[in-house]
């Protein structure tokens, strides 16, 4: 299994993991915080670029009565971070992370913003959750729960996102900014399209911990009615840690930040069970030591495919588009949990300005 792979793996499987991020309830008794004036050094860097941005914006930022310290109470521990105004009943403000590596050490520096900047929104700016979305499915806030347990409070928004992040950290502060332009799509431009019924060696396919021939593919393969396509079939003899995908490469360096990329595929599907098929749309960034991932969009876990289905049409959304993207690659996947056969008929990419 190479890098890329592993990556790919660990990226996939990160939403079905990630707990719901914090919370934000006065009335609650939690464990007495030992230092209750602390600020802990390894998230001050956070809580000085909140100040910032706010001052920034023409807000002053009041965090001197603010505690931030490690350690959630014992009520609230599936959260990663827990922010309250008004802390039992003190007046001060108080934000509390999870210890699990998961929530914070593991995080990367736009991510620990983010969960950061959310909680000194309950915390500092009394903010309550906002659950709204926008019509391209972007949550409206940062303050998200509920809207953003897709999306992920961690992923709302990252360093291949500026104009993102910009917006997000408008709307922490003040929650009536106008909405984004970049909101508005008017144009739509055909990227990328494939039928297969003529050359189809651009795409590859490979099967991830399948020791055993539990998968097999087809380049060219013959649906019922006829058509060329790239096919799939699984035994369903694999766990969840298995799966097989087809995948192309493309370079998408002209794509401009804030489009939105939709790629939908054809498939016919023949006796599927279960719930293992994606489409899933990740730009890379290329130059660096590790690979970095600048936008990432799954259809797993939200749109269901099995049983026996023809021209059975699906599309994987990236609503905002990142500011670099050397690679843009589309992945058509199977689970080894699944049994039944799989056939990709025609893949299409738009781009919407
Ligand atoms: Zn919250």
């Amino acid at each position: 299994m190479n890098i890329k792979t592993l990556q790919f793996l660990g990226i996939l499987v990160l939403p079905i993991l990630f707990l719901a991020s914090c919370g934000d309830d006065d009335d609650v008794t939690p464990t007495p915080p030992n230092n209750p004036d602390a600020i802990e050094a390894k998230y001050r860097e956070y809580v000085d670029r909140f100040v910032t941005e706010g001052v920034d914006r023409g807000f002053d930022v009041d965090i001197s009565e603010l505690t931030v310290v490690e350690g959630i109470a014992p009520q609230f521990q599936e959260f990663c971070g827990y922010g309250y105004s008004n802390y039992n009943s003190t007046g001060r403000p108080r934000v509390e992370i999870s210890d699990v590596a998961f929530c914070w050490d593991d995080r990367n520096d736009i991510e620990k913003e983010a969960l950061m900047f959310h909680e000194l929104g309950h915390a500092i700016l009394a903010r309550q959750h906002k659950e709204t979305t926008y019509s391209n499915t972007l949550p409206t806030s940062m303050m998200c729960s509920e809207a953003c347990a897709g999306a992920n409070l961690f992923f709302v928004y990252n360093t291949f996102t500026p104009g993102l992040r910009k917006y997000y950290i408008d709307e922490l502060f003040d929650p009536l900014v106008d909405p984004p332009s970049w909101l508005s799509k008017t144009d739509t431009t055909q990227f990328y399209t494939d039928d297969f019924e003529d050359d189809n060696s651009e795409w590859t396919f490979e099967a991830v911990g399948d020791d055993q021939g539990a998968f097999t593919a087809n380049r060219y393969d013959t649906t019922m009615t006829g058509d060329i396509a790239l096919s799939i079939t699984s035994d369903g003899s694999l766990g969840f840690e298995s799966f097989a995908y087809w995948l192309v490469e493309l370079d998408a360096p002209d794509i401009p930040e804030g489009a939105e990329l939709k790629v939908t595929a054809i498939m016919d599907l023949e006796q599927v069970t279960g719930d293992g098929l994606s489409l899933v749309a990740r730009t890379d960034v290329l130059g660096g030591d590790d690979l970095q991932i600048s936008g990432f969009e799954t259809t797993q876990g939200s749109i269901s495919f099995n049983g026996t289905e023809q021209d059975r049409q699906v599309s994987v959304i990236m609503p905002y588009f990142p500011n670099r993207a050397d690679k843009l690659s589309v992945f058509f996947l199977l689970g080894g949990e699944i049994n039944g056969k799989v056939y990709c008929k025609d893949i299409l990419v738009e781009v919407m300005e």
